[in-house]
């Protein structure tokens, strides 16, 4: 049984303001390790200024590459690629493969490279405070996002271990596809992240029934929540409703959180009277009390 606690931020889609909230729980709690596990564009370093102190590779999914001097053009490998990714004079293009391993299997020479290849690199870094952040970036065009979040999540993990810390903070990445299901996987508590909007209460209504499969203890932040009081009642109406979730509160609309983003810091930081900072710190009691209590 795991000595430590981990909370994931996650949100419908991209955009909520889910980072800047991750940013600032993360200076909140302190002692924590923070994962960024929003592979796909990890920012979060940026405001919580890590030294990189470990860098390892991330060796991922496989694709084909055709040995020119081995190949007879015999054209198998075309006839059997589901994908359209090889050219007509045998070259894969490396975004079109889907990494199937047909070409490989039925080339009658064995020119065709599959061997798993480095993909992204994964950095352990200690942050302004002191504290461990684990982050990890994809090679452009590579996918496999998924096993990398495993990957920033297991070095995170051994960070907690190693250094007896009791929370690791988890910045999952936006929507409900493979990544968020890699970020969620095992957590004991989640914050999800939503607008206001209608589209943000759809896609709320996703992301619980993924923490409900899931059987995590949700609850629910709408970040400016000012900008139209009737969707954030029906989102806290939702959760009463549901019962899958608590209402952690509305965080109002405030232009210096921009502002302190184009700065490289947190709102708490940059602002620390404004309303947007009394919303999240009270945000921060609830989840911690919620998270103490259960
Ligand atoms: S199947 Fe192999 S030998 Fe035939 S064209 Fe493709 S790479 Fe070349
Ligand atoms: S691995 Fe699959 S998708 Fe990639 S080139 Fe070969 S057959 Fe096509």
């Amino acid at each position: 049984m795991a000595d430590f606690s981990e909370l994931v931020i996650i949100s419908g889609k991209g955009g909520t303001g889910k980072t800047s909230l991750v940013a600032c729980l993360a200076s909140l709690f302190k002692s924590r390790v923070v994962a960024d596990c929003d592979v796909d564009a990890a920012n979060l370093n940026l405001i919580l200024n890590g030294n990189v102190v470990e860098k390892k590779d991330f060796v991922g999914g496989k694709k084909a590459v055709i040995k020119s001097d081995l190949c007879t053009v015999c054209g198998k490998c075309l006839e059997v690629c589901r994908f359209g990714a090889i050219s007509q004079d045998f070259v894969v293009d490396r975004v079109a493969c889907e990494g199937c391993g047909a070409c490989h299997v039925f080339c009658p020479t064995s020119a065709i490279d599959f061997s798993p290849r480095r993909c992204g690199e994964c950095y352990t870094c200690t942050t302004a405070d002191g504290q461990p952040l684990v982050f990890a970036e994809l090679l452009p065009g590579e996918e496999n996002s998924g096993k990398l979040v495993t990957m920033v999540r297991t070095e995170a993990r051994k960070q907690a271990e190693t250094k007896n810390i009791p929370l690791i903070v988890i910045d999952g990445p936006p929507g409900i596809g493979c990544p968020v299901i890699a970020s969620v996987t095992g957590t004991s508590h989640a914050v999800i992240v939503t607008e206001p909007t209608g589209s943000g209460i759809h896609d709320l209504k996703r992301i619980l029934q993924l923490t409900a499969h899931f059987g995590i203890n949700a609850g629910v932040v709408v970040n400016k929540s000012d900008i139209n009081t009737t969707h954030t009642s029906s989102v806290k109406a939702l959760c009463e409703k549901e019962g899958r979730a608590m209402f952690f509160g509305g965080i109002p609309f405030e232009p210096k959180v921009s502002e302190a983003q184009r700065k490289g810091i947190t709102i708490l930081d940059y602002a620390p009277t404004s309303e947007a900072s009394t919303a999240i710190r009270n945000i921060y009691k609830r989840i911690k009390k919620n998270m103490e209590e259960s």
